[in-house]
């Protein structure tokens, strides 16, 4: 296939909330979730002779994502307008930063659960306030101020992302860190984390840059992947028939899952960047930056890191159990009852993350890790089975009862009375000679059966390492 013989190149553009009370330049709350028009102000609506006035708890959660992505925090940035006129920005511009941006360079590592992880580095950082937000009805189009002043940071990438799986990979990684250092929520759904992408291709081997295209305003990591491989396939395409990529601006349709192009009026990109003349450029104290640097929390990848160290996890687990702080926090609580590291990982990952997954809860809703720590102690000393644990920790959930109460109440707790395992074990030979025989003859196959059996007629609540161990005697002894 001619596709195999092209390489990606692909940048992306991450536009994300910064976690702040309040707006960027004025006092108006900057929460998501009001009736319309209700967190405004002369300010945030753009009415003539306001001034704006900077958020500087804003600039210190920037400059944690800055740190934390080892960025070149700048002392003196400056914030521009970025004129362009749409109605959910009523003064006309963006305040936002072009020239003198608050953070240059920096890097993101991604692994990729196994190989060697690989850094993507940063163009820059800078902040900026977000517009409001259009609403278009059958026969008329409102809007809704409440976003209009809200801070964001920018996140620029280099062109390093060679897939759509890096990019998916990149985006987890840039958005556990946001919620690490508490700079953002990285809701995807609230329209809080979004992504444009620019995408182009080249011959593998050819340092040169091919012809991209962006495609705006993508609001979910699946739909970025896709949306990726769909223009890697669709530029492929146009060239090997000997055609020319056209330098567009596209949009994803989720619906019909392909991009298309934007008509070319909607991104006619003349800005007008000019320094913002109501703000002076901002000036950064020493001091302040390493205050900042003082209150860094563990990031992902120093957890990651100590997992693997402290906990003798993989690379693959210690990155699913990383990716949420919460969950990460979850995990060292289900150890700290008592449980072994690789039997709370295995459990966290299969049937935590199901669960919540299927229930949608939040984790504060979950079972807790102490009920945990009674069910899965129970496990490994052999009072239950694993999958009798699987059974009890569906009715845990149902029913919000304790461990130790599931347990009785359903009776699972396995036999492992040797005289009790040996009785069911004769009692299945010697019904099933003409099976043993075969066996015996060297049909090894039928162990499994046998096993089943026995499991089978002492009601799921052998030991199975025991019914095991004494069946292989048993058959063996002729
Ligand atoms: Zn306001």
């Amino acid at each position: 296939m001619a596709i195999d013989a092209y390489e990606a190149v692909i940048g992306l553009e991450v536009h994300t909330h910064l976690l702040t009370r309040s707006k960027l330049f004025c006092g108006c709350a900057a929460s998501f979730g009001a009736g319309p028009n209700e967190n405004v102000c002369p300010v945030c609506m753009g009415m003539p002779g306001v001034l704006p006035v900077l958020n500087r708890y804003a600039v210190e959660l920037a400059l944690r994502m800055a740190l934390a992505a080892h960025s070149e925090v700048q002392s003196y940035s400056v914030f521009a307008r970025k004129s362009y006129f749409y109605p959910d920005l009523p003064k006309g511009y963006q305040i936002s930063q072009y020239e003198l941006p608050l953070c240059k360079g920096g890097y993101i590592e991604i692994g990729n659960g196994g190989g060697a992880s690989r850094q993507i580095r940063l163009v820059r950082i800078h902040m900026e306030e977000d517009a409001g937000k259009n609403i278009h009805e059958a026969d008329s189009s409102l809007v809704d101020f409440n976003r209009s002043g809200v801070p964001l940071v920018e996140i620029v990438s280099e062109p390093d992302i060679r897939s759509a799986d890096e990019a998916g990979a990149y985006l987890r990684e840039l958005r556990a860190i946001l919620r690490y250092v508490g700079a953002s929520e990285g809701r995807m759904e609230e329209g809080n984390f979004r992504c444009d992408v620019n995408v182009s291709v080249r011959r593998k081997g050819s340092s040169e840059l091919g012809t991209k295209t962006e495609i705006k305003n993508l609001n979910s990591f699946r739909f970025v992947e896709k949306a990726i491989a769909y223009e890697v396939a669709r530029q492929v395409e146009i060239l090997e028939a000997g055609g020319r990529i056209a330098q567009e601006t596209h949009l994803w349709d989720p619906i019909r899952e392909e991009t298309r192009p934007m008509r070319s009026k909607e991104f006619a990109n003349d800005y007008r960047y000019f320094p913002e003349p109501d703000l002076p450029p901002l000036r950064l104290e020493a001091e302040m930056i390493e205050q900042v640097r003082a209150s860094m929390p563990e990031l992902p990848a120093q957890r990651r890191e100590r997992f693997q160290r402290e906990f003798g996890l993989g690379t693959y687990e210690a990155i699913i159990l990383t990716e949420d702080r919460e969950i990460a926090d979850y995990f060292e609580q289900v150890i700290a009852e008592g449980v072994k590291p690789k039997t709370a990982a295995n459990w966290i990952m299969t049937e935590v993350l199901r669960k919540l997954n299927e229930t949608r809860k939040p984790l504060s809703e979950a079972v807790q890790p102490a009920q945990y720590g009674v069910l899965l102690k129970k496990v490994e000393d052999g009072t239950i089975s694993l999958s009798a644990a699987k059974t009890a920790n569906t009715a845990m959930w149902e029913s919000g009862k304790d461990a130790m109460t599931i347990i009785t109440e359903m009776g699972l707790i396995q036999i492992s009375d040797e005289a009790a395992i040996a009785a069911a074990c004769d009692k299945i030979i010697a019904a099933e000679a003409s099976k043993v025989a075969e066996y015996r003859s060297g049909r090894d196959k039928l162990f499994g059966f046998f096993v089943g059996q026995v499991m089978k007629a002492m009601g799921g609540k052998g030991n199975p390492k025991m019914v095991n161990e004494v069946l292989r005697q048993r058959l063996a002894g002729g």
